[in-house]
C-alpha cells in the first residue's frame, strides 16, 4: 500500500506517518528528513538545499524528484510506503505519477490533513524531538511525562529544527498555499483524495486515517 499524506507544515504528517509505519509495516519517506540528513552529511544535495530550507523555500523539483525516485527503488520500500512532504508542487505530483507507472506501482490513497493556519505557527514553534529515538514532543501539547526524559527510550537529549522559528514557518506556510495546495484539485480530479480533520486529537486523526485506508 502506497499512501501520500498531504497538508501544511505542522499538520501532523510526520506523527501520523510514524503510526502508519508501525501499524501497516510501511516505510515513512519524509523528504524533509532526507534533506536534513543530506545537509548533515555535507553532500552536494545538502549543500544545494541548506540555504533554501533555512529560509523556508522549496528545494528545486528536479532534485526532489531524483531523490524520491532513488529512495523508492530501495528494497525496504517494496512492502509499501508513506510519502510525507512529497509531492509539494504540481510538477512533483505529475513526475510521481509517471515514476510510479514506470516502476509498476500504484497509489492507494492521498490523504489531506486539514488544519487552520492560525494554529500551525504555535504547533510548529513549540515542537521538539528526542535526539536518540526521534519521538516527537511539544512544549504545551505533548510534554514528556518526566521533564527532560524521553517517554519512549529514556533519552535525555532533545533537538529542535532550525527552520521551526516563527519567521521561517510563515514563509513555509506561504509556500504551502502558493505551491502545494494546488495539488489538491489534481488528486481530487483523479478521485483519490480523502480529507481528515487534522485539528482533532492525535488518536482521533489516526482513527480517521484508518477509516480512509480501510474504505479505499
Ligand atoms: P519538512 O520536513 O517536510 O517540513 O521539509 C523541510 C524543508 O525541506 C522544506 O521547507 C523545504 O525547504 C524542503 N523540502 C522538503 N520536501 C520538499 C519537497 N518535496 N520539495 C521541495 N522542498 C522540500
Amino acid at each position: 500500500m502506497n499512501v501520500i499524506l498531504l497538508g501544511p507544515p505542522g499538520a501532523g504528517k510526520g506523527t501520523q506517518a510514524k503510526r502508519l509505519e508501525k501499524r501497516h509495516k510501511l516505510v515513512q519517506l519524509s523528504t524533509g528528513d532526507m534533506l536534513r540528513a543530506a545537509v548533515a552529511s555535507g553532500s552536494e544535495l545538502g549543500q544545494k538545499a541548506k540555504a533554501l530550507m533555512d529560509a523556508g523555500h522549496l528545494v528545486p523539483d528536479d532534485l526532489m524528484i531524483a531523490m524520491i525516485s532513488d529512495r523508492i527503488d530501495q528494497p525496504d520500500c517494496a512492502g509499501g510506503f508513506i510519502l510525507d512532504g512529497f509531492p509539494r508542487t504540481t510538477a512533483q505530483a505529475e513526475a510521481l505519477d509517471s515514476m510510479l507507472a514506470e516502476k509498476g506501482l500504484k497509489l492507494h490513497s492521498v490523504i489531506e490533513m486539514k488544519v487552520n493556519d492560525d494554529i500551525l505557527v504555535g504547533r510548529i514553534t513549540g515542537r521538539f524531538t528526542c535526539a536518540k529515538c526521534g519521538a516527537g514532543y511539544h512544549d504545551s501539547f505533548q510534554k514528556p511525562k518526566e521533564p527532560g526524559v524521553c517517554d519512549n527510550c529514556g533519552g535525555t537529549e532533545f533537538k529542535r529544527r532550525a527552520d521551526d522559528n516563527e519567521a521561517t514557518v510563515r514563509t513555509r506556510l506561504e509556500a504551502y498555499h502558493a505551491q502545494t495546495a494546488p495539488i489538491l484539485p489534481y488528486y481530487s480530479d483523479k478521485g483519490v483524495l480523502k480529507a481528515v480533520d487534522g485539528m482533532a486529537g492525535i488518536d482521533e486523526v489516526t482513527d480517521q486515517i484508518e477509516d480512509v485506508l480501510g474504505a479505499a
